[in-house]
């Protein structure tokens, strides 16, 4: 019989779970890493995103037997992430097999695995195909979303740290859409239609913008019969402006453009809870509204078996070297690494050209770090930082105090997001849709592959899924 069949068979006995547990332990035996034995240092890259990925092309494969673990067999852009969510892109624009990255590296092998724990003392990992030795490990495995402890919003709200997270995302707002449609209570449909986004940091400003396009541009040509006045996009956030990592100057514009666009920026206002249905205010105000964007803030993912000592506030502490203090072996980049130094007392921020510069240092000296040589501390060369609000606004905070807003600041964003894009093919991808979108004022994924249907709603569950089933 087969396995699968048998597993629902039994499912629900006593007999069914030593059996599920048989079976479970039984495939878990057949894995194996199959990484060969070497003569070479081993190093082990846990995470293959823009640290580690920089770290990986500039180690040496003559010197070191590289071996890459991510839990995606992918690696994403994510600062394009919301336009998948918000349908201007295709995930596979803004994602690149890894294994594609580096077919032409020797002796490089990528597991597409969690890594599960790491035992410091054995200098080994654990894996679900088993566990593997290093000499050196570089922990580049990035952070997840911080909830601060709002249990509410951790199950009801959406995330936006993941492609599976912004496919879920962009099913929930084209469902609700079309739900609006089938709704003729005015009430209920305003509820539907409302959007809200806690966090006004890049992502909340981004998307909240390209919620406001679709709102002009697209949805009143796809659905003549709903008065998208009633679609309110809200972004909230606990301080007192937009883009509270960019200058105040960034931060006055974006908020203009917003204001423009019929975003309702309410700052200083902190979220106290979400059912699915209604967004709680601390101030007690209740904003009625069916999705709920979490873009509040990331912490690192500290994985299980590194001493708690080594962490501070959700990073791992290293020094100037990229090296976690208190450990020979092993190193940190990237969003889960806090290098203190003078100019960055609490760590670099969580951007993409850190993560990039500490890979890209840390591979080109693991020879003189393994051979003890004096290596010059790693320098983070700031290249600014940008964010977009919509078609020809955008802001800009340069090296040298420079600030730019609109369109010079459209045409920068866009030029430095299509030259970060990991391959030919996702630059293509990323300019032809832009194009698409830019003339014709159209997104065109708005489609509902899989349809997504949050726990406990009925509504949703009967309208989507049950269109998939027979
Ligand atoms: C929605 C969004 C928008 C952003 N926009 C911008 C922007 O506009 N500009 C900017 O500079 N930065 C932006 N950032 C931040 C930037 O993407 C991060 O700072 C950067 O990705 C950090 O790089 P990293 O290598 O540390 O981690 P990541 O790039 O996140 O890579 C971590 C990798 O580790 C893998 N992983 C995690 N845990 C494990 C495990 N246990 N085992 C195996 N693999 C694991 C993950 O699958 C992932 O591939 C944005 C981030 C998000 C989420």
């Amino acid at each position: 019989m087969d396995r699968q069949v048998a597993v629902y068979f039994l499912v629900g006995t006593n007999t069914a779970s030593s059996y599920l547990n048989f079976c479970i332990m039984d495939s878990m035996q057949q894995l194996s890493l199959n990484v060969p034995d070497t003569v070479k240092l081993r190093v082990v890259v846990i995470g293959g995103g823009f640290g580690g990925v920089a770290a990986v092309k500039h180690l040496d494969s003559r010197l070191f037997q590289v071996v890459l673990f991510d839990k995606h067999n992918y690696n994403s852009f994510w600062p394009l992430l919301y336009q998948v969510a918000t349908a201007g892109l295709q995930a596979e624009a803004i994602a690149g097999p890894l294994r594609r990255e580096f077919n032409q590296k020797k002796d490089f092998h990528f597991r597409p695995l969690k890594v599960q724990s790491v035992d410091v003392q054995a200098n080994t990992l654990h894996t679900q195909a088993g566990d593997l030795s290093y000499d050196y490990l570089i922990i580049a495995n990035g952070s997840k979303s911080n909830y601060f402890g709002n249990k509410s919003m951790q199950q009801y709200a959406f995330g936006l740290k993941s492609i599976p997270d912004a496919l879920n995302l962009r099913s929930q707002l084209i469902q609700a859409f079309e739900r609006a449609v089938l709704t003729s209570d005015l009430a209920e449909r305003a509820r539907i239609l409302t959007i809200v986004l806690v966090g006004a940091g890049p992502t909340g400003v981004e998307t909240a913008g390209a919620l406001a396009e679709l709102r002009k541009y697209v949805l009143p040509k796809d659905y003549p019969t709903i008065d998208f006045s009633q679609m309110k996009i809200y972004l909230l956030d606990g301080l007192d402006r937009v883009l509270p990592p960019m200058s105040v100057k960034a931060s006055e514009k974006a908020h203009r453009y917003l204001e423009k666009m019929g975003v309702i920026i309410r700052t200083n206002t902190l979220v106290d809870s979400y059912d699915g249905a209604v967004v709680k205010l601390k101030s007690g105000e209740e904003i009625q509204s069916y999705s709920v964007i979490w873009s509040a803030g990331v912490t690192g993912d500290i994985l299980q078996g590194l001493p708690p000592e080594w962490a501070e506030k959700g990073r791992l502490l290293t020094d100037e070297n990229c090296r976690i203090i208190g450990s020979k072996n092993i190193f940190a980049i990237g969003d889960i690494a806090a290098m203190k130094t003078t100019a960055y007392p609490k760590g670099h921020p969580g951007l993409a050209q850190p993560a990039m510069q500490m890979g890209t240092y840390l591979g080109k000296n693991m020879q003189a770090l393994h051979l003890g040589e004096n290596v010059k501390p790693f320098k983070y060369f700031d290249k600014g930082s940008l964010a977009t609000v919509g078609r020809g606004k955008a802001v800009a905070d340069l090296p040298g105090k420079l600030h730019f807003g609109g369109r010079i600041a459209w045409y920068i964003w866009l030029f430095v997001h299509i030259s970060f894009l990991i391959s030919f093919r996702n630059k293509l991808l990323v300019f032809v849709n832009w194009m698409w979108n830019y003339f014709t004022f159209d997104k065109a994924n708005r489609l509902i592959i899989r349809p997504y249907v949050r726990k406990g709603d009925a509504v949703a569950q009967e309208v989507f899924l049950e269109n998939e089933e027979g």
